[in-house]
């Protein structure tokens, strides 16, 4: 890997210092070079140390202390990439032009609550389970926003990346609970957008224009966020469908009936199978699909909604509802993830959305694709989020070299086999993105583009990728927020050289 020489100011870091903690350990260098695309975990657990970390970590603990390492940084031209959590999936957070990491998580806390309007402030920094934990034991509030990462993530990232919750059919996605942000643009103004009434006609969304921009236009420091007062009453169902589709069609017609059950789960036979056999599998008919649905709120609402749920799945097979205790309990669970790597498989997860009419084949399709791969052990769906006019699918794909030139419980995809490894991941992307572009889908649902989905971008915005490039260079002319993210061009290269799968992204292709 190469990193592009970046002149930087003798006195920078001194000048730095002065403003917050600066650190510039080994260790706090190389940790900032990593989030959980598995990919860096793959070249880290390589023991090739990044040659793209970041000259220093800044965490500051206020906004204005962000305001003057932006301006700072600005006037002397060096990047700025902040992290939260580290979470992320798409390598959004890793500093691939060196620079400046910003450790947002010194910034963290409720700042107000409004228990009228329902309405809470809150830091960028503070983690999902901080926050949910502080809103139930001072005011008997919640959110409503579970990802599945809810301990390693923060406010800002989510924000950031457009966030989906587990209970995201009854209280929205991040965008739709935030209300307004202070953010912290590139040359140390500090704005505020939004957040003066629950609706407003004054102007396009410029608290949208954030949400979601993945640190390249701004650096979120506080959001403002409509809350719930803690549910009275909880329900749930578990079905059996024959075959995806139905449940699928199933799914839309509780939505466009305006049922909007906290979660409403399909998984496809594979994912059934493999996800609720322990201890239930006798239960399960054969090859069937399971349908997980909880609903929780006021309890006449929570009643007429399972109401029409159990309307519309009168096909199905109705089932126990210790399976839906199941997925509770272990919804949060990754560690398969580190066997999966232990045992050199080459595994993923791909998250996008479509329109009802094109889920189908999108489905069937991509599974086609994925089942063909050279190596392929695992491809598999859950439909994890709903809308009335589509839904989320969520893939699973996952695979190891065929005839193994090397047995061996030594973690970790070895040396002999990174060139099927690389090809393998390479593949299964390309399917997967090219298939959802062409059917004019979402190439992401919740987890964003950062660097991993940066080369389709521009396929998937069509021309208005154009007024992405054009706010970006207005919002921050010498290109120092996380540059060479979102597919956007960068000021300090053209090409981003990773070691594994894709080589050199192309940010702009
Ligand atoms: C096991 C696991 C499960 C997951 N489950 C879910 C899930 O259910 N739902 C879901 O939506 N996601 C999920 N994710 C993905 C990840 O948790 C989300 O993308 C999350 O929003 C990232 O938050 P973070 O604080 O870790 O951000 P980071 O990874 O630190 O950063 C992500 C991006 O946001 C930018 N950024 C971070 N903070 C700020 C800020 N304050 N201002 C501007 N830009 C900022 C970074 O530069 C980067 O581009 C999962 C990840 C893992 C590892």
């Amino acid at each position: 890997m190469t990193n592009p020489t970046l002149s930087v100011p003798d006195n920078l870091l001194s000048q730095l210092e002065s403003i917050c903690t600066t650190t510039t350990t080994e260790d706090a260098l190389t940790e900032a070079a990593r989030d959980w695309w598995p990919l860096i975990s793959w070249h880290i657990a390589q023991k090739d140390t990044p040659s793209y970390r970041p000259l220093a970590v800044c965490r500051p603990l206020n906004t204005g202390e962000v305001s003057q390492v932006l301006k700072l940084c600005n006037s002397a031209k060096v990047p700025v990439t902040p992290f939260g959590g580290r979470s992320g999936v798409c390598g959004g957070s890793l500093p691939v032009f060196g620079g400046i990491s910003l450790d947002l998580r010194g910034m963290s806390g409720i700042v107000s609550m409004d228990n009228t309007s329902l309405l809470i402030e809150a830091k960028a920094g503070t983690f999902g389970h901080v926050l949910e934990g502080e809103l139930r034991s001072r005011e008997g509030l919640t959110l409503g926003h579970w990802p599945q990462s809810i301990e390693i993530s923060t406010l800002g990232g989510w924000l950031a990346c457009r966030s989906a919750g587990q209970y995201s059919t009854r209280y929205g996605k991040i965008e739709d609970m935030v209300r307004s942000l202070e953010v912290v643009l590139a040359d140390g103004t500090v704005i505020r957008t939004g957040g003066h009434a629950p609706r407003s006609a004054t102007g396009p969304d410029l608290t949208q224009l954030f949400v979601g921009s993945e640190g390249t236009l701004g650096i979120i420091t506080q959001a403002e966020l409509s809350v719930h007062r803690l549910a009275k009453a909880q329900e749930s169902k578990v079905f059996a469908w024959s075959s995806f589709e139905k449940g699928l069609v199933a799914s839309r017609q509780i939505l466009q009936r305006g049922a909007t059950p906290a979660v409403l789960r399909l998984y496809d036979s594979i994912e059934s199978s493999r996800n609720f056999s322990l201890g239930y599998g006798s239960e399960i008919p054969p090859g069937s699909c399971l349908m997980i649905v909880i609903d929780e709120g006021d309890a006449e609402i929570v009643q007429a909604t399972m109401g029409i749920v159990t309307q519309e799945c009168h096909e199905a097979v109705g089932m126990n509802t210790s399976l839906a205790d199941h997925w509770l309990q272990h919804r949060n669970d990754v560690s398969i993830l580190d066997t999966l790597l232990e045992a050199g498989v080459v595994v993923d997860t791909v998250e996008i959305a479509a329109k009802w009419i094109q889920l189908p084949s999108i489905y069937s399709e991509i599974l086609d694709k994925l089942s063909g791969l050279d190596g392929i052990l695992v491809a598999s769906a859950h439909q994890s989020h709903a809308y009335t006019d589509g839904a989320c699918l969520y893939f699973t794909f996952g695979g190891q070299e065929p005839s193994p030139r090397q047995v061996s419980s030594v973690p970790l995809i070895k040396p002999s086999n990174i060139q099927w490894a690389n090809h393998f991941y390479k593949t299964a992307w390309e399917s997967i993105m090219d298939t959802v572009i062409q059917h004019q889908g979402a190439i992401s649902h919740h987890h964003g583009i950062g660097l991993l989905r940066a080369p389709w971008l521009a396929k998937s915005l069509g021309n208005s990728m154009e007024v992405l490039a054009t706010l970006k260079k207005s919002l921050d002319p010498n290109g120092i927020l996380n540059p060479g993210k979102l597919g956007l061009s960068s000021s300090f290269g053209d090409e981003v050289d990773l070691p594994l799968p894709f080589g050199k992204i192309y940010p702009r292709s």
